[in-house]
């Protein structure tokens, strides 16, 4: 670990709190190239608990996973118009395959070489709805291959000149998946299935509460027909779009010929969907929970969940409490807990304490002779508190404070998000909340787009959602918040990231 650094509060500086809190935690680093960053081990570690969670729902569900190419042709994004206008501005493109060496020193040892152009430029994958369909053309036939329910984890390029550590990079980890229906009812349904599973996934296993809900047009993914979300808010109450899914209709489908022989012997189109999560998760599980003292992660995802520090003073006691804290170890370990005992020379039990605190562990076990003589430890959470507790049960101790964890973790994050959520506001109101801090504001909404553009020009507010039933208000709202025309919908705004 890196001599520890003071982290600087959240506020102070937000956007300063999360870099220290990344860095202390030891989650990412700036790489040499810039906008792309390194996803360090303990960071890396939560994106493969997230990774395991995740694969279980969709395989649970019916999804398999596969893996197709990172270079996509030129040409198959030309194929569906909206699509290509979206991603045009941010893509990687592969001209050329060799280069050759110029006998001069330096930087200038070496050239592109001309002669290895190629025909056709490659696009590095900013998403692969184009080569998958382009393969779906191929591998469906009759209505009898349908449903198509397939995944793939892989990265994906999207050049950015701003960089956010796990919420803005060029390169990104993530999931991508992509079904093919008979019908719109069935494309409809697994879209929904999925942010079913998304929400799931944030609230359970994020400790991470989210509202659901349609995206407007304005903001929906280039070339779905209707896009889903999930929508965080983060302590700094901007939102985090923190996972996608997308009816895509038949625009891929028309794009790339994907049809299918109906049981009445027709042919047709199939419906897409496409859904997604990325390692930006990483940066909302920090940005819900995390404190002045450093990383805070929920039991769940936690790499390492339980800390044990033996305390000593002599070479006899370093044996004794050592010896227990072993033993407590291969005891947690037997019910699947990841555990580490600190038994390291060269730190004080408070700097090892102070450690494990960034690291966001969220329970650490002290273990002292006086401890021993009383037969019991010290159980200090994370998100605070000490309990002495007999070393006799304490595997149900430890497994029940992690499931308590879980839970507070969950209801703090909601009573803040529902503390900094306004309904019902005037124009005024509205701008002022905007002004103050923001946060989530429900408000009827006209409908019209440029209604929507006024709103984000003149207080940087989107749109997030459409929201979902449960998360309506029990009044629908007459009018719209902005322009006083009456209300189509009820829309939730925020400043998002
Ligand atoms: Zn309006």
């Amino acid at each position: 670990m890196a001599q520890a650094k003071q982290i600087t509060p959240r506020a102070k500086d937000f956007s300063e709190w999360y870099g220290d809190v990344i860095a202390q935690a030891q989650l990412a680093d700036y790489s040499p190239v810039r906008g792309c960053m390194v996803i360090r081990p303990h960071g890396y570690r939560i994106w493969e608990l997230m990774q395991r969670a995740l694969d279980d729902m969709f395989r649970a569900t019916g999804h398999r996973n596969a893996y197709f190419p990172l270079f996509i042709p030129m040409s198959f994004l030309a194929k569906e118009a909206e699509h290509v206008e979206g991603f045009a501005k941010e893509v990687a493109l592969v001209t050329h395959t060799r280069l050759r060496a110029t006998g001069k020193e330096g930087a200038g040892a070496i050239e592109v070489d001309p002669s290895s152009e190629l025909e056709e430029p490659l696009v590095v994958r900013p998403t692969s709805e184009t080569i998958i369909y382009a393969m779906f053309a191929k591998w469906i036939q009759s209505y009898r291959d349908l449903p198509l329910l397939l995944n793939q984890w892989a990265n994906v390029v999207r050049w950015e000149l701003r960089t956010r550590l796990f919420l803005r990079t060029t390169e990104f980890l993530w999931q991508e998946g992509h079904t093919a229906h008979v019908d719109e009812a069935d494309a409809e349904r697994e879209a929904r299935t999925i942010l079913g599973i998304y929400r799931r996934f944030a609230e359970e296993w994020m400790a991470m509460p989210v509202i659901t809900g349609v995206k407007t047009e304005s903001e929906k993914f280039a070339g779905a027909l209707r896009t889903y979300a999930i929508e965080a808010l983060m302590q700094d109450n901007k939102a985090l779009q923190a996972g996608t899914s997308h009816n895509l209709g038949q625009n891929f489908a028309k794009a790339f010929g994907v049809q299918y022989q109906t049981a009445a012997g027709g042919l047709e189109y199939v419906w897409n969907t496409s859904w997604g999560v990325s390692t930006r998760l990483i940066g909302g599980l920090i940005m819900t929970h995390s404190d002045d003292n450093g990383l805070v992660a929920p039991p769940k995802l936690a790499p390492v969940q339980v800390a044990i520090v033996p305390i000593w003073k002599s070479d006899d006691e370093r044996r004794q409490v050592s010896g227990v804290g072993d033993q407590v170890k291969t005891d947690l370990e037997k019910t699947g807990l990841r555990v580490e005992l600190d038994v390291r020379d060269s730190l004080k039990p408070g700097a090892k304490y102070f450690e494990w605190e960034a690291l966001g562990v969220p329970v650490r076990l002290e273990i002292g002779p006086r401890d021993l003589a009383s037969g019991q430890a010290v159980l200090a959470r994370r998100t605070g508190g000490k309990t002495p507790t007999p070393l006799q049960g304490i595997v149900g101790a430890v497994t029940a404070a992690l499931d308590e964890i879980q839970a507070a973790l969950f209801a703090a994050a909601r009573a803040r998000s529902e503390k900094n959520s306004i309904r019902g506001a005037t124009k005024a109101q509205f701008i002022e909340f905007m002004k103050g801090g923001g946060g989530f504001a429900y408000g009827g909404f006209c409908g019209n787009p440029s209604c929507e553009a006024e709103i984000k020009q003149q207080t940087n507010a989107t749109i997030r959602v459409l929201p979902d039933p449960e998360f309506r208000s029990k009044e629908a709202p007459r009018t719209c918040m902005w322009c006083g025309a009456p209300s189509v919908t009820e829309a939730v705004w925020a400043q998002a990231y």
